[in-house]
């Protein structure tokens, strides 16, 4: 089998998984308890939020908040600065266009509760321009919100100077960092970085595990009533087996990641390149400014669901911007920001590397995507079309 959905989540390395099973055997006692047992447990949880946040360039590891996934960091990290903002009357907030629904649902929630959402129109080539954002903000605006990278098409927004920006204007700024921690180098004290959320299962640490980072001043609210733990910010006892494993999977990510973007980067060129030879495709999102590890084409003439379960047939996991995997008839929102036509959005591919895949994964993907793109519009009625000159093409040969 060739896993290439990276982008969707990650096999656990050893390391994190060893890191995990010494701490279920060894630091399995509640931290919140007074005997020594309990404090062994909660000094390995420091230990973990000390790691952590020098992974990240965070100045005081108090910053640092364990929650249990992006999405929860994504959530509580908009509300608590939208929600404390309301008091002094800021009730306008600045993201984007092709952010995760972790962001865009959230924001939707706040609009009903009267705050005004304005989401910045993505560049062809997937990009923000931090002019954008400086046009954007208003004297009312509590927060700007921009994804680090993106999780489809992987481009790598202008943060620090996005940031920037925000600080000179006076308004927060959060980033979803979930596709970024573990594969870019992150510092939050010089990218200008107020509020950053990342999960652990898309560094090869273990699922349901999250970071919510807030620079010390930053109001946060806490979403869940309950006990002290995480300064008063996120009640329930510490799931400290998995926190111990995401630190040590972030620790592993950020020591290898000169070594490991060379070699994904490397391979993921040669998929560009193979890719690119297929008529009338086209790659979605920067050629530069990228993820080492994504690419994203669509492919004229066939839908995403029928090449994705084909390349299942022949032992590729891959991913799809398009429709019905995600249960609605819509395209991806994210194709659909960056321009590319219903029809085009509905025939894309994303295939998302890490430095488990080989060279031999890049060889039999190169061969068996452009088959299975050619067989099916073999069988597509609207290809016949294009190709007989009744209905024209919308990407070029
Ligand atoms: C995966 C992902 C999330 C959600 O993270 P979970 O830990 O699965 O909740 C949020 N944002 C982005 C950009 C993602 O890729």
């Amino acid at each position: 089998m060739i896993y290439a959905d990276n982008a969707a989540t990650t096999k656990m390395s050893q390391t994190a998984a060893d890191a995990m099973l010494s701490c279920m055997g060894e630091a399995w006692g509640n931290a919140s308890s007074l005997y020594k047992f309990g404090q062994k447990t909660a000094e390995t949880l420091e230990a973990a939020r000390e790691k952590a946040a020098s992974c990240l360039g965070v100045a005081d590891p108090r910053e640092i908040y364990f929650t249990s996934g992006g999405s929860e960091a994504d959530n509580q990290a908009i509300l608590s600065v939208a929600r404390s903002s309301a008091k002094q009357g800021k009730k306008h907030i600045v993201s984007t266009a092709f952010e995760h629904h972790a962001v865009l649902h959230t924001l939707k929630k706040l609009e009903k509760e009267g705050f005004e959402v304005d989401l910045l129109d993505v560049h062809e080539n997937g990009m923000i321009s931090p002019e954008q954002v400086a046009k954007a903000i208003r004297e009312d605006t509590c927060l700007v919100t921009t994804m680090y990278a993106n999780n489809e098409i992987g481009s790598i927004l202008p943060i620090a100077e996005i940031g920037a920006v925000c600080r000179e204007r006076g308004v927060l700024f959060h980033t979803d960092a979930v596709q970024a921690a573990g594969h870019l180098p992150i510092d939050v004290q010089k990218e200008n970085i107020d509020l950053l959320s990342l999960s652990g299962h898309k560094f090869h640490g273990p699922k349901g595990t999250g970071i919510l980072y807030a620079k010390k001043g930053v109001p946060l609210l806490n979403l869940i009533e309950g006990g002290a733990q995480e300064r008063g910010k996120r009640a329930g006892t510490e799931n400290v087996p998995a926190i111990v494993g995401m630190a040590a999977a972030l620790e592993e990510a950020c020591a290898n990641m000169e070594e490991d973007t060379r070699k994904v980067v490397a391979m993921r060129q040669r998929l560009i390149e193979g890719l690119s030879k297929i008529p009338h495709s086209a790659l979605n999102g920067d050629t530069e400014r990228r993820l080492p590890g994504n690419v994203n084409f669509c492919f004229e003439g066939i839908e995403g669901e029928s090449l994705l379960l084909l390349l299942d047939d022949r032992g590729i996991c891959a991913s799809s911007g398009s429709a019905c995997t995600s249960g609605s008839l819509d395209p991806s929102h994210v194709l659909l920001s960056i321009g590319r036509p219903h029809e085009v959005a509905h025939g894309s591919l994303r295939l998302s590397l890490c430095a488990d895949n080989t060279e031999e994964d890049v060889d039999k993907i190169l061969q068996a995507v452009p088959e299975v793109v050619s067989y099916l519009r073999s069988i597509s009625p609207l290809w016949k079309e294009k190709v007989s000159g009744e209905r024209s093409f919308l990407l070029p040969e």
